[in-house]
């Protein structure tokens, strides 16, 4: 019989988790041939909500599902694991500073990392998702000793894919007309998507919009701003499109992109655009076999040239922070 493929989630007994676990185990990710152990990690107080995911999982009677590990050991937790995604993570709160929650995640990846490093497989694909995800994967690089900095990926594919459905609104096309966006820089208000590069019909996004204020007053911030307004709309934050661009990330990543499209992915910089070596940052990427390439040779205009600089300033400055607290 096929061997399952081993799946880590932290945070499992979350919001996300809850959204996406059931997409797992129903085949989602990697289609309806690949059996799949699901390894849950949980802090200790929420390893009872984590017994009742669990409960429901099991009364799905999934058929590919072999296997559930639930665990508060975070070695357990990504013992062999092929695919780990970092969900769980401290929330900003009311009044906190950037280095108070830069502090508390350091407490959750530093460790995430190490174990990481010693029990994941090591050509593991593992994506961070919980917030500020670009600086928690560099935290959890840090301490991944001997783990190639390539393995580790941060989550701007929710961005990338309101890009997309944003343009496609205005232009009055679908999502299946647009090609080769890019969110640029990090998860957060600084992020830059893309027009000038994208591709509707094959001709620039940028210039199909054919408005410059536009896409400078309204597109960018409203995409930029699009968490901040679910939350408000529902009440409740983006769960269910967050774990979902959790999955078109992994499921990119490990299957590839198709010929003359590629993704926004967060990963290790190597300098490229002028951004900052070790930074993990949202480049435009392709992926073939498991394995990411940064999209090389695209001219960056006047209009996109300080937003992108802008972004990769901030996450300098995150980088800058961690370091002087220690956390790498
Ligand atoms: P969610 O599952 O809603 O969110 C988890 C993380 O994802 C947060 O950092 C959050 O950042 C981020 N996130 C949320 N929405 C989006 C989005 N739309 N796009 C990108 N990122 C997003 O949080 P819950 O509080 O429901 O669940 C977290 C779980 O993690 C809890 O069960 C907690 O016990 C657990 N946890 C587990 C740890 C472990 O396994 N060792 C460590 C820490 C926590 P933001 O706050 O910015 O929305």
């Amino acid at each position: 019989s096929t061997q399952p493929v081993r799946i880590a989630v932290t945070g499992a007994a979350g919001q996300i988790g809850y959204s996406l676990l059931f997409r797992l185990a129903s085949g989602e990710l990697l289609g309806p041939d690949t059996p799949v152990a699901l390894q849950m990690l949980e802090v200790t107080p929420a390893l009872g909500a984590l017994e009742g995911v669990a409960m429901e999982l099991d009364d799905c009677a999934f058929p590919l599902l072999t296997e559930m590990v639930r665990t508060d050991d975070a070695e357990v937790a990504f013992g062999d694991a092929d695919i780990v995604f970092f969900v769980g993570a401290m929330p900003r709160k009311a009044g906190m500073e950037r280095a108070d929650l830069l502090e508390a995640n350091g407490g959750i990846f530093g460790p995430q990392g190490a174990a990481l490093a010693k029990a994941a497989k090591p050509d593991v694909n593992a994506l961070v998702v919980g917030n500020p995800a670009n600086t928690n994967a560099l935290i959890a690089l840090g301490s991944a000793e001997g783990l190639d900095p390539r393995r580790v990926t941060a989550m701007t594919r929710l961005d990338h894919n309101r890009a997309k459905a944003q343009l496609a609104a205005r232009l009055g096309v679908t999502v299946n007309d647009i090609t080769k966006m890019t969110i640029w820089g990090n998860h957060s208000t600084t992020q830059y998507p893309d027009l000038v590069h994208c591709e509707v019909g094959g001709r620039s996004a940028f210039d199909a919009v054919g408005d410059e204020a536009w896409i400078a007053d309204t597109y960018i911030p409203t995409v930029a701003k699009r968490g901040a307004a679910i939350i408000e709309a529902r009440g409740a934050s983006s769960a269910a499109s967050a774990a979902n661009a959790a999955i078109d990330h992994v499921r990119d990543w490990v299957k590839g992109t198709p010929e003359g499209d590629w993704v926004s992915m967060g990963v290790v910089s190597d300098g490229s655009y002028g951004v900052p070596e070790g930074l993990v940052s949202s480049f435009p990427c392709t992926t073939r076999d498991g394995e990411w390439e940064i999209v090389q040779g695209l001219d960056i205009d006047d209009f996109s040239r300080p937003r992108i600089d802008a972004s990769a300033e901030e996450l300098a400055s995150e980088r800058d922070t961690v370091r002087e607290l220690g956390l790498i």
